[in-house]
This record gives C-alpha cells, sequence and structure tokens, in this order.
C-alpha cells in the first residue's frame, strides 16, 4: 500500500467548531482508486464522547425550547446551503468512498429530500384534541424532544444515511451525537459545517469519529436517550441488544440480501437494465442493490445474455473520469468480494462474467473489481447466502413464482425486492405474500421518499421503528397526553371514585 506524503487529520466537530484530541488513536482513509493513504481520522476515547455528550445535552435543553418557527428557518437555510455544496460534498464522498460523482452527487439530493421533508416539522408535530371528551374536560396529545439522540452510520452512504436521521431528530428538538463510518468521516463534517453555517447552535450537532469504542461509550452513555444505527446485521444485531438493555429507544437497520424476481411475462429488456443498474451501481455496495436475481423459466437463458451484453459495456475506473462504476471501498474488502466470487464459481456456478479479469480506468494501486455475473447459483452457496457488498450479482434459476416467493420468504433478509412483471394481478399477489419491507414493482431499487419511512424486516432491521417518514418522527419524540379541565362555576365538589365520563 502506497502512502501519500502528508495525509490529512481529520477531528471532531464539537461545540460548533474542530476539535482534536491529544492522545487519541487514529484511523487510515483511503483514497480507493489510488489506492493511497490521504487522511489520518482521529478515533474517540471514553473522555471524547463524553465530552460531545455533555456539550450536546446542554445544547438539547435550549434547542428542544426553541419555537418552531426558529427550527424551521434553520431547517430551510441548511436546505439551500446543503444544494449549493451539493458538488463539494459528493467530491469528498467519491474521494473516500470510490463512488463515481454523479451517484455521489444522488446521494446528496437523497438526503436533501429528508432536509425538505423535516421542514414541514410545524405540521409534522402537530397532536390531537378532542373537546369534552367529559363534560367540560378535553383531552389533547402533544410530542416533545428526547434530549440527546446518537446516530452511527456506515461507509456505503456517507451522507444520505445520516441525512436520514439528523434532519428530523433536529426538527424535533433533540441535539444528534453522529458517529460516521472511520473509513470515510469527511463528508459529516462538511455536513455539520453547513447546518452550523444555517444557525444551527453549537452543540446540537456534534461528530465524533472512531470506531467499537466510541459505539460502546454512545450505547452504555446514561444521557444518550436513542441510537439510530445503520450498518451490518451481526452489528445492528448487538446495537440493539446493548442498547436496548441499557434503556435506549433503538432502530438498528442491518444488512440486506435484494432479490429480483423475474417472471416468464416481463418486459426482458427493462429487467436487464434494471438488474445491471441495481446490480453494479455504486460497485454493489448499496444496502438496495440487487444480489441475487431469480429467473422463472423459461427466461433465465435471455435474460442472463442481455445482462452479459450490457455489463460488457460497463467501464469501472476513478470515480472523477466519468466512469459507470467506482473501486470497492478497501482493499481488504475487495479481496473479501473476489473470494466469493472464487467461491461460487468452485461451487459450481457459471462465472459469466469475471469482474477480476477486467481493465480499469485508474490507478494499478486502487480497490478494483469489475461486475462479475455468476448464473446457476444455488441457495447453498455462500455467494448466495452471505450479503457479498460487492459488484457480483448471482442468478437462481426457479421453475414456478410459487418457487421463487418461497425462495425471498426463506431468506434471513428482509430488506427490499422487486418484481418484474406485466400481469398487475402476479405483482399484486407478491407485494401482498412477500416478507420484505419495500418492494418494487418493475423497479429495482425501492427506496422510499423521504415523506414515507425505509427500513426492512427480518434481520434488515431491529426496532420497531423505520428511518424517516412518519416513523421518524415517531421515534424522535415521546407522546404526552394532557386530559384538562378549567374550573367553572359548575365545579362539582369532592368524589372520590376512579375518573368515569359523564
Ligand atoms: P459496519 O457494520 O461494519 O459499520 C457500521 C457502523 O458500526 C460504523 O460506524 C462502524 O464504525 C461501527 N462498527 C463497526 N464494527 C463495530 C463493532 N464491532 N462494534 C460497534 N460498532 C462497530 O457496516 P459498514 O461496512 O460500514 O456498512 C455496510 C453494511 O451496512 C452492509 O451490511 C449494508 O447492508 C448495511 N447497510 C444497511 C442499510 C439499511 O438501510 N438497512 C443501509 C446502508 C448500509
Amino acid at each position: 500500500m502506497t502512502t501519500s506524503s502528508s495525509p490529512a487529520r481529520i477531528t471532531h466537530w464539537i461545540d460548533g467548531k474542530p476539535f482534536g484530541g491529544s492522545s487519541e488513536r487514529a484511523g487510515d482513509v483511503f483514497d480507493p482508486a489510488t489506492g493511497q493513504v490521504t487522511g489520518r481520522v482521529d478515533l474517540a476515547d471514553v473522555a471524547t464522547v463524553d465530552l460531545a455528550v455533555a456539550g450536546a445535552a446542554t445544547a438539547a435543553e435550549a434547542w428542544g425550547e426553541a419555537s418552531l418557527a426558529v427550527r424551521t428557518r434553520v431547517l430551510f437555510r441548511f436546505r439551500e446551503l446543503l444544494d449549493a455544496h451539493k458538488g463539494e460534498v459528493a467530491a469528498a464522498i467519491t474521494a473516500e468512498h470510490g463512488k463515481v460523482l454523479s451517484d455521489a452527487e444522488g446521494e446528496v439530493t437523497r438526503g436533501l429530500e429528508v432536509v425538505e421533508f423535516a421542514c414541514g416539522i410545524p405540521h409534522l408535530l402537530k397532536g390531537g384534541y378532542s373537546e369534552n371528551v367529559s363534560t367540560k374536560v378535553d383531552v389533547y396529545s402533544i410530542r416533545q424532544p428526547l434530549g440527546v439522540v446518537a446516530v452511527i452510520s456506515p461507509f456505503n452512504f456517507p451522507a444520505m444515511v445520516p441525512l436520514w436521521f439528523l434532519p428530523v431528530a433536529i426538527a424535533c428538538g433533540n441535539a444528534v451525537v453522529l458517529k460516521p463510518s472511520e473509513k470515510d468521516p469527511s463528508a459529516s463534517l462538511l455536513v455539520a459545517r453547513l447546518w452550523a453555517e444555517a444557525g444551527l447552535p453549537e452543540g446540537v450537532l456534534q461528530v465524533v469519529h472512531g470506531d467499537k469504542v466510541a459505539v460502546d461509550r454512545l450505547l452504555e452513555h446514561p444521557d444518550v436517550a436513542s441510537v439510530s444505527f445503520v450498518g451490518s446485521t451481526p452489528i445492528a444485531r448487538y446495537v440493539y441488544e446493548t442498547g436496548t438493555r441499557n434503556g435506549k429507544r433503538v432502530q438498528a437497520l442491518g444488512g440486506a440480501k435484494n432479490h429480483m424476481v423475474v417472471l416468464p411475462d416481463a418486459d426482458l429488456d427493462l429487467a436487464a437494465d434494471a438488474a445491471v443498474n441495481a446490480g453494479f451501481g455504486s460497485a454493489g455496495e448499496r444496502c438496495m442493490a440487487i444480489s441475487a436475481l431469480v429467473a422463472v423459466e423459461p427466461v433465465a437463458d435471455e435474460l442472463v445474455a442481455k445482462i452479459a451484453e450490457r455489463v460488457a459495456t460497463l467501464r469501472t475506473g476513478d470515480g472523477r473520469r466519468g466512469c459507470d462504476m467506482g473501486p470497492l471501498v478497501t482493499k481488504q474488502h475487495r479481496d473479501k468480494v473476489a473470494g466469493y466470487v472464487a467461491a461460487g464459481s468452485e461451487a459450481g456456478a457459471d462465472l459469466v462474467v469475471d469482474g477480476r479479469e477486467q481493465e480499469f480506468d485508474g490507478a494499478a494501486e486502487g480497490f478494483w473489481l469489475g461486475p462479475t455475473l455468476l448464473d446457476r447459483v444455488t441457495p447453498d452457496m455462500s455467494v448466495y447466502t452471505d450479503e457479498i457488498f460487492g459488484p457480483v450479482l448471482s442468478v437462481l434459476r426457479v421453475a414456478s413464482y410459487d418457487e421463487a416467493l418461497e425462495l425471498v420468504n426463506a431468506n434471513p433478509y428482509g430488506n427490499g425486492t422487486a418484481i418484474f412483471t406485466n400481469d398487475g394481478g402476479a405483482a399484486r399477489r407478491f407485494q401482498h405474500e412477500v416478507q420484505v419491507g419495500m418492494i418494487g414493482v418493475n423497479v429495482p431499487i425501492p427506496v422510499p421518499m423521504a415523506y414515507y419511512s425505509f427500513g426492512g424486516w427480518k434481520s434488515s432491521l431491529f426496532g420497531d421503528s423505520h428511518a424517516h417518514g412518519a416513523e421518524g418522527v415517531h421515534f424522535f419524540t415521546r407522546g404526552k397526553v394532557v386530559t384538562s379541565r378549567w374550573l367553572d362555576p359548575s365545579h362539582g365538589g369532592l368524589n372520590l371514585g376512579f375518573p368515569q365520563n359523564a
């Protein structure tokens, strides 16, 4: 591995400014397209996490009391600033994650949509009011912020995933401690600066870089009320179990294995385009990527040929050079994914396109692996059972709709799925019967809009609240119900019986 002459130091963001601890550990940050170390990110110790939480707790008191008008104005200003700086944030993402620039801009846009949703917070926080539930007694509901909330995010969407939570949590009146992925930490700092520029009071958003040490401290800190986690399933399960054991509200979104079912009556050109876009976009490092294509016979031969034809036109290389697909995030991850390709081939799958044997438009030291297509994969192969998180599309051949459904429902993950068909009845049956949280009908990556909620089923989500939309607002607030009577001259005197409506 090459090391550039002077990697930049990447520090925390605490109380409205960069914060560099002195005796902390640090981790390497790579440019995946060059293989070079471009940054050294501080990895927080317990004292730094405690400092960030303490600042957030102080800030949360005032911010939670700020009027809806004040909070909304900050959100609108942040929306404008993020839109204006979209290119800068995207460039930071490409430099550390590797995804191509257009894709990086796309993720910022999806994050922006959550900000736009949160701009409507006065409407979203309206409670109910029932007049005269009993004679001259009214009942009404209000929702209040939790206080300090933690957000722990994965490497694959360094801007979008934090933005699934930050705008809603902040709009609801909370202060947030964000612990981004240590693999690509810079985008979160740009976002934090833009919040500050938008007028967010210091301490309302703290960014603490780190690893397990920081996560564990957030999970046990008595002043952290909730944890929103996104990452792989084993860590999501751990975060959920540890956080809830410590009395916190937790939503922990985990890994995925997303199936795309193609029925015999589907438009195969549309299906082939969708499979390539959803299988290889962002080098397959998306939690909603399609990794298992389930072809209901007799379409498999024709569909595989169409996909292979399209894959041959893709250009893999440096995300700043207008390529279709970038490198993988680290060398270690690249090698792990290549290992799955070898294992699939050894287990008997047909290696139709081998991503290990391609040319790349980038530095020789980049973490390259081209799009890979495996046919005749069976459910027992590791290339199917495991979440690979790389540019590997596996084709499984089945004889009927029922067999396809059974396969999808038997899988432990339940994040996203798609069905390709021209039969409305079949699509309707699928959306009803499939045990998955987000479903596409002739749409391969059905990521819900910000005003709906994002989340999977089974091992793809631990907890009961999905991200953003109404569920996000609910997660970041807690309810009170007030029963109120204002005395008037008809006041009825003492009555020790249990209150009943009259
Ligand atoms: P990861 O689980 O390795 O890391 C996620 C976060 O957990 C990071 O902030 C990391 O620092 C922290 N972490 C890592 N190891 C830890 C440990 N032992 N203890 C405590 N914290 C730890 O995930 P990743 O590789 O960054 O991201 C890819 C994964 O995220 C994939 O599995 C993908 O499916 C999943 N993901 C899911 C969704 C979703 O919405 N369900 C969205 C994006 C990504």
